[in-house]
Formats: structure tokens, C-alpha cells, sequence
């Protein structure tokens, strides 16, 4: 029935195809507003196109949706060369290599329709079942950190929720976010023939942002980003996920695998330069133990910088503003560790991964959320004071910590004095995102509002049935 159902979906978008409506059969009336492939001009034309789709989506079995996120799925691993050198080409941050292996190794593993589940209960009363229906409309800010791969993974968990989603990128990532939901909604249609399950405006602005923030058609935001669009998604009358900023301090105790630590931190800060809102920023580590973690991260791939040099690159990496305050400077976000070290007035060598160096606990590397692969190391006297050190770096967000030790009292306190979203025992930060450590993969992580790491759940609303004295087959 479904087959016979895409067949004729698809013989008519063949046929409307070579009458020269190249953009396929269209959902609605047919008053739809112009856009090809997903990409309009407006939030108002996106979320009306995606209103309507949304119309026909709901009516469609799980076996659609899950075609729907296959195809989202197949387009990242099997388009990842060319993707995420669009996606370098035009952000011009992080590292081409872990740009290919966020869609290739990454989206993949995002979970889809195989997530959602009905709860019952069953008894004298009868049966009451709980699902996890669709919210509608959703409207998603996206970062310029992982353009296309938090539009990729918001879309996989949205779709198979049964929702559709309008995408406000940032402007530096815009175009490989409009390239990526072309690809996707031409498969789509392809494979289930519906048009516009997930539109973008085509070039975003903050007006646009605050239009979609506002459009009576949006049922949920979603947002991902740092500590402005967090606050205003916070402010907004409409209901919202957000994933926000974070800057996840590093402790290692005296009992830590200092092997498997330097390598861990080295992996997890190295990660596309340091741009993932997870990625190790800080390392608060003990005396006892600070020269040799200090040896061993530079046995790994790290190039160790000396105060003098230290000092040369953080005069350039931050500048004070008219506020009088210290800000990263944009220009040195995700720049390769060589360069960073070139800027510091050192030449490292081939195949380093980060460059890093003693600094006080009050640094500005240490302060703020730096995005970069430099990573600052502070000496502390014990483990107590590099917890609380840890915790003030944090600054409140709540978002991820990591602590690389053997002893479980350490591990108790610092789970429940820093509190975070994400908490990684002796691994890299990303095992805390399911690469490399257990669990399901997102590319959004939830803090300030408290869905956590986001799954197709976070998108659903509940919907109780309760069928009275009967359907009880005992
Ligand atoms: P950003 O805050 O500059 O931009 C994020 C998005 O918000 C963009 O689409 C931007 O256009 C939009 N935006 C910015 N200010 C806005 C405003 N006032 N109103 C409406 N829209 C606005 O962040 P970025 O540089 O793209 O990404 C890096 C930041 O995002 C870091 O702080 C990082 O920690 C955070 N981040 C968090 C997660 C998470 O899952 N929690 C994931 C990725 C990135």
C-alpha cells in the first residue's frame, strides 16, 4: 500500500519534471511561496512551506520517516568529502579532516525512529498507553562551529519525531546548510515523495532569527549557540531547548593514568581545533603529578609553549573591547595548533595537535571559551582546590566536565560539585557524545533548559490513551 503510494508520488513528480517544474510536486494548494528544494527567501515563506509539509508528513507511517532520516543519514556519509570541504571552504575554522569525519563517522550514528517507544500499563482498569507524538513546526538555530552537521543531526531526531523544521544558520555557515538541505529534501522527495521537510532561510540574519522566534506557526525551538542567542531563547514567550555555551574544565589527581590522560585531552581538544562546546579547554592538574602530565602531552602531539610565548600569542588571540572587557578574538577561533604556535613566535613541529603551557588560574585562556587548540595548564596544590577551580572556570553553564582519576570519592565529588550536562571519566570529552564512550550521539546538548544530550524524545510531545476495562488479554 505505502509502495503504490511513493510510486505514484513519484511517477508525478517525473511527469511534472519534464513539463519543466523542476522543483517537484508541491505541498498545499499549490499558492505556495518560491523556493526550490527547501531554501526560501523569508522565515515566513520557510515555515509556511514547512506548515504545509508537515500537513502531509503526519498522516505517514514510521516507515516514512524512517526513509526520511535514511536519507539524511546516506547523504552525510556518503557526501562527507565534498561537504565538509564546502563546509571548511566557507567557515574557515577548524580541521577538513574532522569536518569529513563529523558527517562521514558521526551523523550516522544519530538515532532515528528506532528511539521513540510507547509506555503502557495494563491491569484491572484496562490499558493505558503513553506515545511520543510530533509537536508540529520546529524552528532551528544553528552554530557556524558545525553547520551542516547540527542541521544534519537536528533534522535525523526531529524527522523521526514526526515533525518538520525551518533552519536559521549562521551566516558563515549558510551556504553549506542550504547546499546540505537541498540534497536532503531532493532524496526526501525522491523517497517519499513529500517536498520541504526541512526549509531554511536562505540568508540569515538576526531579524530573520528573531522572526522565526516569533512565528505563530512554530510550535518549539531549538536552539544551539553561545551565550546571547541562549539568552534570547531564554526571554522568548514560545517554548524552548536550549544548548548552549559551555567551557569544560579538565582535573587530573594524583591517581590518574597520566598515559591515557595526556592522550585523552589531546584527542578531545584537537577535535576540529577545539570547536566543539565540549571539547577539554582548561586542565587543572596537582603538583605531584603536573610535570609529568605536562612530559607526557608532549610525547602525544603537544607542542609546550614557555610564558614568554604564552603571553605573545594571548595579546593576539584576545582583545579588549570598548567595554573594557577581554574578548576571544574571532579571527584565532579553530586556527591549527601550528598556527597558533607561529603567532606565539615558536615553530612547532609537523603533526602537532595542540600547543599548550603552564598559565595561572586567572588566564584568559582559562576564563574564557577560546575555541582553539591552545590549552592552558594550571599547577595545583590538591585535588579539593582544582574541583573548585574547575567549577569557577565553568562559570555556572552547567555544560561539560572532565576528570581523569582512579579513586571513586574524587570521581563522587566533582560529579556533584560541577553538576554539568556531560560528565567524562578518564576519556577524551567526546566519548561524552557517544564517540568513544557509550550512549547516542547529538550534536545539540540541552543544559540551561534540561533535556540533556537531545534524541528524538526531546522533540515529542506526550499524548496519553486510555482504553477503559478492556484490552487486558490475562
Ligand atoms: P553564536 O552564538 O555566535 O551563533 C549561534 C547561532 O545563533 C547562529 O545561527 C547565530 O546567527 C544566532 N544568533 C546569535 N546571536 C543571536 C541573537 N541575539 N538572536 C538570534 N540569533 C542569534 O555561536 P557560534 O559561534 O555559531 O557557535 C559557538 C557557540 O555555540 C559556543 O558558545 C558553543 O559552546 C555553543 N555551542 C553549544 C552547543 C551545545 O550543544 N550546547 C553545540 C555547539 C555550539
Amino acid at each position: 500500500m505505502e509502495m503504490t503510494e511513493d510510486l505514484i508520488r513519484n511517477v508525478i513528480q517525473q511527469v511534472l519534471t519534464q513539463m519543466g517544474n523542476g522543483s517537484g510536486p508541491r505541498n498545499g494548494s499549490g499558492s505556495k511561496p518560491s523556493g526550490v528544494d527547501g531554501v526560501y527567501p523569508t522565515a515566513d515563506a520557510a515555515v509556511q512551506a514547512a506548515e504545509a509539509a508537515f500537513g502531509h508528513y503526519r498522516k505517514r507511517p514510521l516507515a516514512c520517516r524512517r526513509k526520511a532520516t535514511d536519507c539524511i543519514r546516506a547523504i552525510c556519509s556518503e557526501q562527507a568529502e565534498e561537504l565538509g570541504r564546502m563546509e571548511m571552504d566557507e567557515t574557515r575554522i577548524g580541521r577538513l579532516d574532522h569536518k569529513i569525519a563529523k558527517l562521514r563517522d558521526a551523523i550516522p550514528r544519530v538515532p532515528g525512529v528506532e528511539y521513540l517507544r510507547t509506555e503502557n500499563w495494563s491491569g484491572d482498569d484496562g490499558l493505558t498507553l503513553t506515545d511520543y507524538a510530533p509537536f508540529g513546526v520546529i524552528g532551528a538555530i544553528t552554530p557556524v562551529t558545525h553547520s551542516l552537521p547540527t542541521l544534519a543531526g537536528n533534522a535525523i531526531n526531529m524527522l523521526a519525531a514526526g515533525n518538520t523544521v525551518v533552519v536559521n544558520a549562521h551566516p558563515s555557515g549558510a551556504r553549506v546548510a542550504s547546499e546540505g538541505v537541498r540534497r536532503f529534501n531532493r532524496a526526501i522527495r525522491k523517497a517519499i515523495g513529500i517536498d520541504d521537510l526541512i526549509t531554511i532561510i536562505e540568508t540569515p540574519t538576526l531579524e530573520s532569527a528573531a522572526a522565526l522566534f516569533d512565528h505563530k506557526a512554530v510550535r518549539l525551538l531549538v536552539v544551539t549557540g553561545g551565550p546571547a542567542v541562549a539568552r534570547a531563547a531564554l526571554a522568548s514567550k514560545r517554548r524552548a531547548v536550549v544548548a548552549g555555551p559551555g567551557n569544560p574544565p579538565v582535573v587530573v589527581d594524583a591517581t590518574a593514568d597520566l598515559e591515557n590522560a595526556a592522550k585523552s585531552i589531546i584527542a578531545g581538544a584537537s577535535f576540529d581545533n577545539n570547536l566543539l562546546c565540549i571539547g577539554e579547554k582548561q586542565v587543572f592538574a596537582v603538583s605531584d603529578i603536573f610535570d609529568r602530565l605536562m612530559e607526557a602531552v608532549g610525547r602525544n602531539g603537544g607542542f609546550r609553549l614557555n610564558a614568554a610565548q604564552i603571553d605573545t600569542l594571548t595579546k593576539k588571540a584576545f582583545t579588549l573591547g570598548d567595554d573594557k572587557q577581554h574578548h576571544v578574538n574571532k579571527d584565532f577561533v579553530g586556527l591549527d595548533a601550528a598556527v597558533l604556535a607561529r603567532h606565539a613566535g615558536a615553530e612547532a613541529p609537523k603533526g602537532t595537535e595542540i600547543v599548550f603551557g603552564e598559565t595561572g588560574s586567572d588566564h584568559l585562556y582559562v576564563e574564557h571559551e577560546q575555541m582553539m587548540p591552545f590549552i592552558p595548564f594550571v599547577r595545583v596544590p590538591d585535588v579539593n582546590r582544582a574541583i573548585d577551580l574547575a567549577r569557577s572556570s565553568e562559570h555556572g553553564y552547567g555544560h561539560t566536565a572532565i576528570l581523569h582519576s582512579r579513586d571513586t570519592q574524587v570521581m563522587a565529588r566533582m560529579g556533584r560539585v560541577m553538576d554539568c550536562t556531560i560528565f567524562v571519566v578518564n576519556g577524551p570529552s567526546t566519548a561524552g557524545i557517544g564517540l568513544g564512550g557509550e550512549g547516542v550521539l547529538s550534536f545539540s546538548i540541552a543544559g540551561p533548559t534540561g533535556e540533556g544530550v537531545t534524541t528524538p524524545l526531546t522533540f515529542c510531545r506526550q499524548r496519553r490513551t486510555a482504553v477503559v476495562g478492556t484490552m487486558r488479554f490475562l
